[in-house]
This record gives C-alpha cells, sequence and structure tokens, in this order.
C-alpha cells in the first residue's frame, strides 16, 4: 500500500493527516532541544507547555464550565469503569447503570466487585439496538449518579437525548466524544478514551464536577484517586506523554475546523449520508438498529447474506476502504466516521456501496 486509505476502524482509528504529518516533523528534533519530545523529563518545561495547553484545549473545546476540571489519566476508558464508583460511592449510597450495550454493561460488571451498582434498565430485550426513554428507567433510592454510555460504539446506537432523571450523570463518552454539546447542569462526570475521536490510545480523558472532590473516596490506592490527579495536575505520575502530545494537536486540530458545532454538523451530514444509502437500497443494506437511535459515529449495517458481507468487505478493501467488518460479537458492517474521517471517504463509501447493490441484485 503506497497511498493513505479510507479507515473505518472502530478504534484506534483515522486521525487527521496534517496531525500526523506535523507530528511527524517535530517527532526528532522537538522545537530545536535536540531530542525528541518522549525522551525530554516531563517536569521541563517543553512537556510543561505541551501538557496544560492540551488541558486547555479539552475544556475549551469541549465548553466546560468553569467549575468543571479535566484530568488526563492513563488506563483508558475501561480503568474508568472501576474508577468512577471507587471515587464516587461508599456503603450508604449506590448507582443505577443503563444497560445499552457491550459498553453499559461492561462498566456495570466492574462496578459492582466495588461497591453497590444496579442496572436501572436493560435493553437485552430488544437486542440492544435503542436507547430507553427517561421514563422506562427504574431508579432506586439513595442513588448517587446514572451510569450512561452516550454511543454504544458495538450496536451502533447513541442517546440523542440527555436523561433527565433526577440523580446526576455519568457518562462514558468514548466514542463520541465532542461532537456534540452536553448539558453540563446535568453531569458530574464525562470520561472517554481518546483513540476514538481524540487521538492515539493510551489513557482516558475525564471532565469532573470540580466541588465532588471534597468527598471523593480516599482510601483508594494512589493512582486511583480523582482528587489526586486533579491536585497534581494530572502529573501525579508520568504522564503519557505522546497521548497528551497528540491530543493537544487533534485539538488545535479541531478549532480549526470550528470548534464543536463543527464537529457535530460534519457528523450529522456523514451519517445522514450512509443512513440515506441504507434507507434508499430497497432493503439490501439493512439497519437493525432503532432510528431514533441510530449512531452518528458507528453506521451498523447489514447485507442480504453473510457470504455477500464477506464479498463486500473484500472488495471494500481493494479499492481502499478498510476495516469494515462489524465487531465479532454482532457480525455484518461498521462503518466507523469519527471527527476524523473526512467527508470524502464518506462519499467514497456511498459510491462503493451503490456499485456493489447494482453488481449483486
Ligand atoms: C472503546 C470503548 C471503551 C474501551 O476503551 P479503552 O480505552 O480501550 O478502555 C469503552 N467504552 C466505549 C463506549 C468505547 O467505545
Amino acid at each position: 500500500m503506497t497511498e493513505r486509505v479510507y479507515n473505518f476502524g472502530a478504534g484506534p482509528c483515522t486521525l487527521p493527516l496534517p496531525v500526523l504529518e506535523e507530528a511527524q516533523k517535530e517527532f526528532v528534533n522537538f522545537q530545536n532541544a535536540g531530542m525528541s519530545l518522549l525522551e525530554m523529563s516531563h517536569r521541563g518545561k517543553e512537556y510543561d507547555a505541551v501538557h496544560h495547553e492540551a488541558m486547555d484545549l479539552s475544556l475549551e473545546i469541549f465548553q466546560a464550565p468553569s467549575d468543571f476540571s479535566v484530568l488526563f489519566i492513563q488506563g483508558g476508558a475501561t480503568l474508568q469503569f472501576a474508577m468512577v464508583p471507587l471515587n464516587l460511592l461508599n456503603d450508604s449510597v449506590q448507582a443505577g447503570y443503563v444497560l445499552s450495550g457491550h459498553w453499559g454493561k461492561g462498566a456495570l460488571s466492574d462496578a459492582q466487585p466495588v461497591a453497590n451498582a444496579y442496572s436501572a434498565w436493560d435493553g437485552a430485550e430488544s437486542g440492544y439496538t435503542r436507547m430507553p426513554a427517561d421514563s422506562e428507567l427504574s431508579i432506586e433510592d439513595q442513588t448517587r449518579y446514572l451510569h450512561i454510555t452516550s454511543n454504544e460504539t458495538i450496536g451502533g446506537i447513541r442517546y440523542n437525548h440527555w436523561p433527565d432523571t433526577g440523580v446526576p450523570l455519568v457518562a462514558d463518552m468514548s466514542s463520541d466524544y465532542m461532537s456534540r454539546p452536553v448539558d453540563w447542569d446535568k453531569f458530574d462526570l464525562i470520561y472517554g478514551g481518546t483513540q476514538k475521536n481524540l487521538g492515539p490510545a493510551g489513557m482516558a480523558v475525564v471532565f469532573i464536577r470540580t466541588k465532588i472532590l471534597d468527598n471523593t473516596n480516599r482510601d483508594i490506592p494512589r493512582y486511583l484517586r480523582y482528587d489526586l490527579h486533579q491536585a497534581k495536575e494530572s502529573m501525579f505520575n508520568t504522564p503519557p506523554v505522546f497521548s497528551v502530545y497528540m491530543l493537544g494537536k487533534v485539538l488545535k486540530w479541531m478549532k480549526a475546523q470550528g470548534g464543536l458545532q463543527a464537529m457535530q454538523e460534519a457528523a450529522e451530514k456523514k451519517s445522514r449520508i450512509l443512513y440515506e444509502t441504507i434507507d434508499n437500497s430497497n432493503g439490501f443494506y439493512r439497519s437493525p438498529v432503532d432510528p431514533a437511535s441510530r449512531s452518528l459515529m458507528n453506521i451498523v449495517f447489514r447485507l442480504p447474506e453473510e457470504s455477500l458481507e464477506k464479498q463486500f468487505l473484500e472488495e471494500a478493501t481493494r479499492a481502499g476502504m478498510v476495516q469494515l467488518k462489524g465487531h465479532r460479537s454482532v457480525g455484518g458492517c461498521r462503518a466507523s466516521i469519527y471527527n476524523a474521517m473526512p467527508i470524502e471517504g464518506v462519499k467514497a463509501l456511498q459510491e462503493f456501496m451503490g456499485r456493489f447493490q447494482k453488481q449483486h441484485s
């Protein structure tokens, strides 16, 4: 392969080309320091500037209000499944979890060994093909927070509203991070891994309402404490310097594109192209999810037969469109079209889908 392909992978995934090229240019000799950023002390002035710029840009781009802090923590979104209950819960409170799919279920199963947590809704009945209405949620007494997954990456569904239940929300936004505005009033904490919309793998970005840090649990190992990460400005220990550096570059790229608003408009436009292609295919392509819950980031679709899906994936790969295979647990096809996927890639896929359909129906 001599040229770059259109990468529809679910994560790690495509990154903005200008960001990759800029990083390449700076890689060996960062700001004429005679060494790369990866070789520098994380306490030095060069890295310090990179670190704080990425923190400031995170708050700015996501339009976080001033009573929120941002934290960079290793361990991806998965470690947050454990850190959230470890920090926010104690013997007298519990948490509700919306089981909207693979990731919502994962969050509950990591909370239960360390705290009291229950299922507030389970989408099993529908095969995890839709998000619940607020009236379907069962919130028990002494509920400290309701955990939601804003976008289920594997099932291809998303919340199209932020639930109103009277308890603070905690959200895993890994796969639609910074692609739409958030009702900050409703949230105590938002987290997500960086490797979908924000950069390479290696950490989670956590937004936490600063005042709740007064009451988080201190009786846990130090790396797991939100209050320490906040007090040390996410340099409690050696931070993942390359991930932070790349995050800063991606955020700057997002800002130049027009910020959150532009990301949202692009997501609406790109996803509409693919859903229209599916809906106008006379049933050749089929979306298995409830139209009201359709993800704008992970477009899941099926073809009439598995053998055709296999052929579709092979021919797409030959045409320079890769990683369109659905998650192994559900099969089918999935086009992940995160912030960095250019509209040209989506149009190329649309064209290919039309051509493939003509040849096979
Ligand atoms: C990818 C993903 C995760 C897992 O992220 P890691 O950083 O690999 O731990 C969790 N939740 C959602 C919604 C995801 O898309």
